[in-house]
């Protein structure tokens, strides 16, 4: 089964709380493993970019759920690739809040906003890469 990488970026819901993203952080974290579906998930204040890696069928499957979803709309998928290996893999779904790390990255895109939709998905990719690679970000 070709392994899946998809990326896509949403605009969170008005009234969307912390509480929601730590929600949304748990459901990944105990839904994601047994789908064997890894990724990284980004939020500041407006957007999400996440990206999800996995089988085909699993990712594909996530993602409608996922696009179903209330608290967040406007979805737009930025890349669909198929990959040889999963980048994200160790992640169940990691998580970037924007903290220095993420702003200092985000300058180096030549952006001082968070904008998913003005990125490209080989740059929505190395921005979640690099991010990946603090130690903020919690494994599992
Ligand atoms: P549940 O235990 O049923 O839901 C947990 C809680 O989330 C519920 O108590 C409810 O308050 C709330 N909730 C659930 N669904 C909705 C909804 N559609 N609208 C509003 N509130 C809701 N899920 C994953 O499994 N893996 C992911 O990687 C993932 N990434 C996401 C990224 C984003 C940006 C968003 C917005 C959602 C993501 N989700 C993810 C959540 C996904 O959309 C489903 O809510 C989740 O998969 C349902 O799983 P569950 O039945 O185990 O959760």
């Amino acid at each position: 089964m070709p392994m899946i990488r998809l990326i896509y970026f949403s605009c969170a819901a008005d009234e969307l709380t912390m509480a929601d993203i730590q929600q949304i952080l748990t459901a990944a974290r105990r839904n994601n493993p047994s789908q064997s579906i890894g990724g990284m998930l980004c939020f500041e204040r407006r957007y999400f970019l996440q990206v999800l890696e996995g089988e085909r069928a699993a990712v594909n499957a996530l993602y409608l759920d996922i696009a179903d979803d209330s608290r967040h709309q406007d979805i737009q998928i930025l890349s669909y690739e198929e990959v040889q290996q999963p980048a994200f893999q160790q992640w169940s779904m990691g998580f970037a809040p924007s903290n220095d790390d993420f702003y200092r990255l985000l300058s180096e895109l030549g952006q001082n906003q968070f904008n998913p939709q003005a990125m490209t998905a080989d740059q929505a990719l190395n921005f979640t890469l690099h991010l990946a690679q603090q130690t903020q970000i919690q494994p599992h």
